[in-house]
């Protein structure tokens, strides 16, 4: 489908190289420069990257195996990855966060680590959108990037991610609950300055409808909240 001008795609490009990059950086560092609410954040982003890796590593060990990282952000989940053995391709839509990420890799990784077992592999990192990525990977992850595209584009971006899977495709979604739905509604008419993109909810059913229309079934579900964050985790595999 031919991408509008000015769509989604484009306002979250720009957001994520300016203002949506300073903003998740801070949330996903270390760093105590955030408030109660991007912390609290911090922690449902951190329970959701704890779950995924227990996820994969509950179904043997990552060593050698192929990730394709869609969206990587500033690397939370390539990271650990790599410190596991696996080997890692990680793109992101924005060359802000990339540039973070193997910077983050750099110093995680490299830097006087020598009593890790197995020794790391860099992720390869890549400047690009996740409907433009080809290739084949045992596992393909995307997190907490569907909440920036509404259904009707998250469909396509599913079974695109499908195709490059061989084995496995994990997912995190907003989930589309009435508790959610009526947090957002809320927020949207008290909007925060920091709040500078749309997001979007995504029912469960429609995730699976799209995982379904490619050929895919989900084997696992997680669920991750904090007071302020939620994310709907499905590992999906070939039905
Ligand atoms: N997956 C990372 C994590 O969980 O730590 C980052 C999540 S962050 C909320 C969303 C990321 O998705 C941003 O880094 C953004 O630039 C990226 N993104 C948004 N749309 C994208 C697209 N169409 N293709 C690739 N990356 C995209």
């Amino acid at each position: 489908a031919e991408e509008v001008r000015g769509g989604d795609k484009e306002v979250v490009r720009e957001y994520f190289n300016n203002t949506g990059f300073q903003r998740w950086k801070k949330i996903y560092g270390e760093t105590d420069e955030v408030n109660r609410v991007q912390l609290d954040i911090r922690l449902g982003h951190s329970k959701t990257v704890e779950n995924v890796m227990q996820m994969l590593t509950d179904e043997g060990s990552l060593e050698g195996v192929t990730v394709c990282d869609a969206g990587c952000g500033t690397g939370c989940l390539s990271i650990p990855l790599a410190k596991q053995g696996a080997i890692v391709s990680a793109s992101d839509i924005s060359a802000a966060m990339v540039a973070e990420a193997e910077k983050q890799a750099r110093e995680q990784l490299l830097t006087g680590k020598d009593d890790q077992s197995p020794a790391p592999v860099m992720p390869k990192f890549e400047v690009s959108d996740l409907e433009s990525l080809d290739g084949k990977y045992n596992t393909v992850i995307c997190l907490d990037v569907l909440i920036h595209y509404p259904q009707s584009k998250a469909d396509g971006m599913i079974a695109h991610l499908a195709s490059l899977a061989e084995e496995r495709l994990i997912l995190s979604f907003a989930p589309k609950t009435f508790y959610y739905d009526l947090l957002k509604r809320v927020g949207e008419l008290f909007p925060g300055p920091s709040k500078a993109t749309r997001a979007y909810l995504h029912a469960e059913a429609d995730v699976e409808r799209a995982l379904q229309k490619v050929g895919w079934k989900i084997r696992k579900r997680g669920l991750i909240t904090t007071q302020f964050y939620f994310a709907r985790l499905v590992e999906a595999v070939p039905a």
